[in-house]
Parts: structure tokens; C-alpha cells; sequence
């Protein structure tokens, strides 16, 4: 008997989710300026390429993209008005006192340690970038999990280099002097491997 029949491929996963956020208008570099500016002050050297890697490899983590296909799903049943009542009207209108948006994306911020989850605290009340398109709802579309989900991408590649910063000071090292590619070596978090 096939163990793995009806399971789906991990690179299918992968792929769904960045297909699934390029469909919603989220670059990887929309959400790679947000972890520039979260992170510049406090790394020496940090450039935007170091900051799409580090957004790269969160994305290759199943934790993220599980929630992401969740809450993309739920927000475009939303504008296709495919849910069933009362969670449609919840969904599309953003109720305020919902909060399973931001406990999904919380949730999926919880392996890459205290930095994300204060991170994703900053991001969430203080919206900037292309958090801040979608939170305000500018055009049409239901972005009700969407602006909660990219604060956890972010929050989560921000983490990555906050660790990556401490591996690089005690080799006497900044980003300066290494290359983008060389962000995505494991960081000392138990279970960020990629
Ligand atoms: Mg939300």
C-alpha cells in the first residue's frame, strides 16, 4: 500500500501559497520593505535583497503557508460571497470585534520566537506598507486575513534577521559582508529549518 497516496507534495504546498499571494497583489518585496524597515536600525549593512531572502524562507515554512491558504481562502469565498451566514457578513465588513484573522496569523508567527510575536504586535496596531493598503481597504476585495497574514510574514523574516545579526557579530561579521543568499543558513530558533 502507498503510504503517501492522497497526500499532497510539499512543493505544491509551496507553490499554491505564492501563487495564492501573487493572486492577492502581495510581492515578495512589498513584504520585504516592510522587514527593511522594522530591521535597518538595529543591523549594520542590511540591505532589501537580504530582506527578500529572509521572506523566501519564510514562505518555505508549512507552519506559514497552511495559514496563508487559509485565510486567502476564507477572504476571497468572502467576495465571491460564497460563506454562509453570519460569517459572510463578519468576514466581508471586517467586524472589529473578530479576531480569528489575527489569531491564525499569531499563530503561524510562534516558531520564529519573541521577536515575531512583538513584531507582529508592532505591525498590527501600527500598519505600514502593504499592510496598511490592504487594512484600508482602498479598491474592492475582502483583505480581512490577508493585512494580518503578510504582519506575520514579516514579522517572522524580521525575527530571522534579528538572529542572523547575532551569528554574523560573533563570526565579527554584518550583513555588509555577506551576500543575500547567505541570510538563508539556519538561525539558532529550534525549528526554523527551511
Ligand atoms: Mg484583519
Amino acid at each position: 500500500m502507498d503510504r503517501n497516496q492522497g497526500r499532497i507534495h510539499s512543493r505544491q504546498v509551496y507553490e499554491a501559497t505564492k501563487a495564492a499571494l501573487e493572486r492577492r497583489g502581495v510581492t515578495t518585496e512589498e513584504v520585504a520593505k516592510i522587514v527593511f524597515e522594522m530591521q535597518i536600525a538595529y543591523n549594520v549593512g542590511l540591505t532589501l535583497e537580504h530582506c527578500i531572502v529572509s521572506v523566501e524562507s519564510v514562505l518555505k515554512k508549512r507552519e506559514m503557508q497552511h495559514a496563508i491558504l487559509v485565510g486567502i481562502e476564507l477572504d476571497e469565498l468572502a467576495e465571491k460571497k460564497m460563506l454562509s451566514s453570519p460569517l459572510q457578513q463578519i468576514v466581508e465588513s471586517d467586524e472589529g470585534l473578530f479576531g480569528v484573522d489575527e489569531t491564525i496569523a499569531l499563530g503561524s508567527v510562534f516558531t520564529y520566537g519573541s521577536i515575531a510575536v512583538t513584531t507582529f504586535g508592532h505591525l498590527d496596531k501600527n500598519k505600514i506598507g502593504i499592510i496598511k493598503k490592504l487594512d484600508t481597504k482602498v479598491g474592492n476585495g475582502v483583505h480581512t486575513f490577508l493585512d494580518d497574514l503578510v504582519a506575520s510574514i514579516a514579522a517572522s523574516a524580521s525575527s530571522r534577521i534579528a538572529h542572523r545579526t547575532r551569528d554574523l557579530e560573533e563570526q565579527n561579521e554584518t550583513f555588509a559582508d555577506i551576500e543575500p543568499e547567505e541570510t538563508a543558513p539556519e538561525t539558532n530558533i529550534e525549528g526554523t529549518t527551511t
